[in-house]
């Protein structure tokens, strides 16, 4: 029997439903129960739809009402002490506090949650799920942590799911990526150590799930595709012995990475059934398919989970026709992941022509293909011949398409000279140029880019876009704002001013726009955390700039001030990170398209006469392949896509650079390699120990270290600032030393931004009298 089967499926509903739901709720406009309610209601309707594009079982376990982690952090039972719940709290309200925090609490007596009277509990923190822009709450882990089943919610929604009438399969993180991921809250100690305590409570769920009727139980362990230390995977070993035996047939899942050599680890672990992922992995199928005893399922998750392209369903099935071969009917057809990372349609989106719509796939239109696909491998091709067909044909268009490929790039990156990443002379020589043009003081002081977007930017921009608002008055609104914030930078006596990206709705987007090869959807949203969806942009052509993108914005803040204004752009890496890219070439290849257009811009910045310009390229490291074994070669390439953006200039001209959300430490030779004359980074959270790095490793060129976290509305005061930079200035030779916030400013108010800005100058000013 060939089987079809989701690891998960978006959660927010088609509309975002759930996202207008949440935030209601949590603005108190929306009870307990009706957000509740409205999530069953997706559920049911989620569950609808993978059962009418028949596959074998529904998925339940995946829906979460903000993360599927913290899910799994209350069923265990496992919620960190810190938060001094009394007992007294819902199971929703701990859930809340965990994923939020809480706002100033009454001090239970003894609830040890460590915070000052009147103070909140933060939140769990959040994190990146591997290498995709989905954030989960950390579990956390000490010596305490004790584990105990609380399934009410998770049996309930199996309950739901019966009753549709569908068969559920449940899926869950499994015992060991669970605690891999989680974070040890204790000095010293190993979290690993958990795992004897953790597995009772795995074993009494799976029993309960069997009593329940649930005849599969995925169990995803994705630290299969990591470089995992070996007790990790001894962990894997005795957590599979164990729970393979108590009845519950266990799929185990991987995905996002190849096995590589985990291979004969995860083909002999105790389960059922093995998910891979085929998409990030084809070269291992086959192995898999032999090597995983006949007596198991093979699931091949040969849909593409991660990114929004139609499959290619002809090649899907000569790939699972081999692997039939081999396995006989012991195979399942699957999504390569959840599809959790792919808007939940692109069919009829309003944005997208129909020529696009028809490259693309959002989850159901995946859950369509693998209804093909099974039809298909039952050899009822005849009855599928028709979206077979449309299939085919889309991608011979799309192959073909004069929209995707443009002569003109592909002849410039073969023109490219081998130098084209190389500045004119050592940064030495440049620094010297640059003192001699801009003339800053020591220690100077600038800001990441955008201020404050207020409800009156938002509201024009918004106006704009529906057409409501003619252009010249919409860029006469956006430069009185760059006016304002220039006003404003001149009076606090920051040294090099920025225009505030008011005209931009988003870092990527706005540079999408521009830019040919991109399009954009109108509904396909994506979720980054809790409530908060993206909607990434499109890139399915050859890149290319059809003309200035801020040169414009730009010229006009640099004519209000004689200060030097810092010309702001994305960088290639970052664009590629955060769009859905093209499958139909390297991402290398496409990178070095965005950066030849970013170089153009970056040239036609200095022509322009802005003497300090800014390259953001926040996504680098989490851009950065699961294995170590192929960091090498993507450092390789998306440094030197950098370096194309920011060589075109001359020696004098100053090129900045801009990293956050994340440790550099282990990639600090590349982040040298980029050669940016200056690098901002995000370190106030860490206490500037993320510094440490860069001044053991002896950094070379210049370095603005954050010195307060843009994350809060709380104002620092210039003594706590003044610390911090003399901090930095014990790893970092003080000359090298720039000052300025963590990041950009735009999700901040005016007052809190001019007030910490204000001590953050003073903090500056008190650095260089000690000098
Ligand atoms: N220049 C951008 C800003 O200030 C940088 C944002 C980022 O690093 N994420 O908003
Ligand atoms: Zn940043």
């Amino acid at each position: 029997m060939i089987k079809t089967h989701i690891l998960g499926f978006p959660r927010m509903g088609e509309q975002r439903e759930l996202k207008t739901a949440l935030e209601r709720h949590w603005r108190g406009e929306l009870d307990t129960d009706a957000l509740e309610a409205q999530a069953a209601t997706l559920r049911a309707r989620h569950w609808t739809l993978q059962r009418n594009a028949g596959l074998d079982h529904v998925t339940v376990g995946d829906f979460a009402l903000y993360d599927h982690v913290a899910n799994l952090i209350q069923l265990l039972g496992c919620e960190p002490a810190r938060f001094g719940f009394t007992g007294r709290e819902t199971p929703l309200q701990r859930y809340f506090a965990m994923a939020r925090g809480t706002a100033a609490h009454v001090h239970a007596d003894g609830c040890g949650c460590g915070t000052a009277p009147g103070e909140g509990v933060p939140a769990l923190e959040m994190t990146k799920w591997f290498d995709t822009n989905y954030h989960y709450l950390v579990p956390e882990f000490d010596g305490a942590t004790q584990f105990s089943l609380n399934a009410e919610r998770l049996l309930a929604e199996v309950d739901e799911a019966i009753a549709l009438p569908a068969s559920p399969k449940v899926a869950l993180l499994g015992p060991v990526s669970f605690l891999y991921l989680g974070k040890s809250k204790q000095e010293g100690f190993d979290r690993l150590v958990l795992l004897k305590r953790l597995l009772p409570a795995y074993e009494q769920l799976l029993t309960r799930l069997a009593a329940r009727g649930v005849t599969w139980v995925q169990l995803d362990e994705p630290i299969l595709g990591l470089d995992l230390p070996p007790a990790w995977a001894d962990a894997l070993r005795l957590a599979y012995a164990r729970l393979g035996v108590v009845g519950q047939p266990l799929l185990l899942a991987t995905y996002f990475s190849p096995l590589a050599g985990n291979l004969d680890l995860a083909c002999e672990l105790a389960v059922a059934g093995l998910h891979v992922d085929a998409v990030r992995a084809p070269g291992e199928l086959l192995a898999v398919a032999m090597k995983l005893p006949q007596d198991r399922e093979l699931s091949v998750g040969i849909v593409d989970g991660r990114n929004i392209w139609r499959s290619d369903l002809d090649q899907a099935l000569g790939q699972l026709r081999k692997v039939q071969a081999l396995r006989g009917g012991r195979l399942w057809v699957a999504p390569s992941c959840s599809l959790l990372h792919v808007p939940f349609s692109l069919r009829d989106d309003k944005a997208l022509d129909t020529e696009l719509q028809g490259w693309l796939a959002g989850a159901v239109e995946k859950l369509d293909e693998l209804r093909v696909l099974k039809r298909a491998l039952w050899g009822d091709e005849a009855s599928v011949a028709r979206e077979l067909a449309e299939a085919r044909v889309a991608h011979a268009a799309r192959a073909v398409s004069p929209r995707v490929r443009n002569g003109t790039v592909a002849a410039r990156v073969k023109a490219l000279p081998a130098d084209a990443d190389r500045r004119r002379s050592p940064f030495a020589a440049r620094r010297a140029a640059q003192r001699q043009r801009l003339r800053l003081p020591a220690f100077p002081t600038t800001t990441i880019g955008s201020f404050p977007q207020t409800p009156a930017i938002r509201a024009a921009r918004a106006a704009f876009k529906r057409g409501q608002l003619p252009e010249g008055d919409y860029r006469q609104a956006m430069q009185r704002e760059i006016e304002l914030a220039v006003r404003k930078q001149e009076a606090l006596g920051l040294d090099v001013l920025v225009h505030g990206e008011a005209e931009r709705n988003d870092m990527v987007e706005y540079f999408g726009e521009q830019l040919s090869g991109f399009a954009f959807t109108a509904n396909g949203w994506v979720q980054s955390y809790g409530s908060r969806c993206v909607k990434p942009p499109v890139l399915f052509g050859d890149v290319s700039r059809p003309q200035a993108m801020t040169v414009d914005w730009t010229v006009f803040a640099q004519r209000l001030t004689s200060k030097p204004m810092k010309g702001m752009l994305t960088g290639p890496i970052t664009i590629l990170q955060w769009s859905f890219v093209r499958d139909d070439q390297p991402r290398a290849d496409t990178a070095l398209q965005i950066a030849l257009a970013i170089r153009d811009e970056v040239a036609d910045l200095e022509a322009a006469g802005i003497a300090v310009i800014q390259i953001d390229e926040p996504a680098i490291r989490e851009g950065l392949p699961l294995r170590r074994a192929d960091w090498g070669a993507y450092l390789a390439w998306a440094t030197r896509a950098f370096r194309v953006a920011a060589s075109p200039v001359r020696d004098d001209t100053q090129i900045h650079t801009h990293m956050c959300y994340s440790e550099f430490n282990d990639i600090l030779p590349e982040i040298a390699a980029m050669d940016a004359d200056v690098i901002t980074i995000e370190t106030s959270r860490s206490d500037m120990e993320l510094l440490r790095g860069f001044g053991d490793f002896r950094y070379p060129n210049e370095i603005g270290p954050g010195v307060y976290d843009i994350h809060s509305p709380r104002v620092p005061d210039a003594a706590e600032m003044l610390r911090l930079l003399q901090k930095a200035a014990a790893v970092i030779p003080p000359e090298l030393l720039w000052v300025n916030p963590d990041c950009g400013l735009k999700t901040r108010g005016w007052p809190e931004t001019e007030a910490a800005l204000q001590q953050m100058v003073q903090a500056a000013q008190t650095l260089r009298r000690q000098l």
